[in-house]
């Protein structure tokens, strides 16, 4: 048997607000626990929430980056549930009337082509607080600094078939939020998580699968591992005689695996109802008009001019475009480069991804500026120094060496074109290797690259191996 795999991710990204959704107090992450949470956060009796101006703008930011409605009228409604981490007894979120609804993104597959993945929704809702284990024994500490802390909720259509699809589909959502500065993406503080809900059907059939929902991972690999590992258990099941259970899912990465946490049958029912503290959330056409003023270049668009621009492929312009950072150091680059496109992209994604890749760094901290590569690069590109040469180069500015100009000039690296000198040194080769000179005569025209090397080697390298080629040809004949 064929199998499918259907997958809709629920995405939770953490809107960058200084203030929680509703109340003033800081979202400001690594607080002494409790040390965040007003009146408002803790649910004490009589208090009133305000909604935060802010998350209104965010949440319409990202409806029109992803070619969503962004809805004229929302409401907040009461989620309600008991759990030691949520003190009013309710989460409030939308629920009937989400803020922005009817979307879309294109993620680009492997074989280059792309898929439209629908965006059914994302709504607006405050984040629980947290429950520590581990300080405690035998007893759970609650920490409520986190309670109230704004989040949107994206959830997409059931369109993804595959775990590699599924990462492709949140990467290109980490990107977009931080493109649209709503959300500072940091997974390893949770501010941006997801929910993976999987299913299987027989290749061809048109009616989906009882889905498994698997909670809370906060990396990209864990996703991919997370889905697969579930896939591979489903097709178990029912290859095995069973079926799948609708139910909710934890991944332990330890052991790579996923368990159950609770069956449908033991599902909540959060008897949602619009929260009579708070009024619907009203969006006139000129508010949304002002907002698109503020977008930014998006990363599809980016990309599209960065091919046109740059003349880079498809691919190049979508691994530069990943992120803003990244895509602005590129630029910067280039600029400094004289506008060297394809020589910069390769650098950046070559030598210079290479080395933060092995750092563990960022593009942030990359240990040299764009201007000091651009600079290097028009070393290159007007002939100063050879591409290998640039190599030693580039590890010395790394090295805080200094710009590119005064370590060609410290360390004597400057390319010799002057054919003369070039000249003088063949004739030095030449006459130290004759019987090589004579096998080459004799027909074994392969030794050029033997003498090539043997120039580069007398040179340091440092000999235009261009003009290398061309004056050993004529001195050979
Ligand atoms: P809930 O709120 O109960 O989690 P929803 O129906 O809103 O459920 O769906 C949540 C997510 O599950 C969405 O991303 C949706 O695309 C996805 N989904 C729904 N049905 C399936 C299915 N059969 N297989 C995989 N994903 C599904
Ligand atoms: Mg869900």
């Amino acid at each position: 048997m064929e199998w499918e795999v259907v997958i809709g991710l629920e995405i939770h990204a953490q809107l960058a607000t200084r203030s929680k959704i509703f109340s003033g107090a800081s979202t400001a992450y690594g607080a002494e626990p409790n040390t965040q949470a007003c009146a408002v956060d803790l649910g004490l009796p009589g208090v009133l929430p305000v909604l935060n101006a802010g998350v209104v703008g965010m949440a319409a930011k990202f409806g029109l980056a992803t070619h969503s409605t962004v809805a004229p009228r929302s409401v907040f409604a009461r989620k309600n549930y008991f759990y030691p981490d949520l003190p009013k007894g309710y989460q409030i979120s939308q629920f009937e009337l989400p803020i922005v609804h009817d979307g879309y993104l294109d993620i680009d597959l492997e074989d280059g082509s792309t898929r439209r993945i629908g965006i059914t929704r994302a709504h607006l809702e405050e984040d629980a607080g947290k429950s520590l284990h581990e300080d405690f024994q035998g007893m759970t500490g609650i920490d409520l600094n986190r309670a109230g802390t704004p989040l949107l909720e994206i959830v997409s259509e059931p369109d993804l078939r595959s775990a590699k699809q599924a990462v492709a589909y949140m990467k290109k959502i980490h990107a977009l939020v931080r493109y649209l500065d709503i959300c500072d993406g940091n997974m390893q503080e949770g501010s941006f998580r997801c929910d993976a809900n999987v299913s299987i059907r027989p290749k061809g059939q048109e009616e989906f699968g009882t889905r498994a929902e698997i909670k809370n991972i906060n990396s990209f690999r864990f996703v991919e591992r997370a889905i697969n590992y579930e896939i591979e258990r489903q097709i178990d099941v029912i290859e095995g005689g069973g079926t799948v259970v609708q139910e909710t899912r934890l991944y332990d990465a330890d052991k790579d695996e996923t368990r159950s946490m609770r069956s449908k049958e033991e599902a909540n029912d959060y008897r949602y109802f619009p929260d009579p503290d708070l009024l619907p959330v009203v969006i006139e056409p000129e508010f949304i008009e002002a907002v698109r003023k503020t977008l930014p270049e998006l990363p599809d668009r980016k990309c599209e001019r960065f091919t046109q621009d740059y003349g880079l492929s498809h691919a190049d312009a979508g691994a530069l475009t990943s992120s803003r950072e990244l895509a602005d150091f590129f630029e910067q680059t280039v600029k400094a480069a004289g506008g060297e496109g394809k020589l910069s992209a390769n650098w950046v994604m070559g030598e210079l991804s290479a080395l933060l890749n092995k750092a563990g760094k960022d593009i942030s901290e990359s240990p040299v500026s764009p201007e000091q590569l651009g600079g290097m690069l028009l070393r290159i590109s007007d002939g100063t120094i050879s591409g290998k040469i640039a190599k030693q180069v580039f590890e010395a500015m790394c090295n805080g060496e200094g710009d590119a100009d005064s370590i060609i000039e410290k360390q004597g690296l400057k390319q010799i074109t002057d054919s003369g000198a070039i000249e003088k040194i063949i004739r030095e080769v030449l006459d130290a290797n004759p019987k090589q000179v004579e096998q080459y005569k004799g027909g074994q025209e392969k030794l050029l690259g033997f003498f090539v090397g043997q120039v580069m080697k007398a040179t340091q390298g440092k000999a235009n191996p261009g003009e290398v080629n061309k004056i050993l040809k004529q001195m050979l004949v």
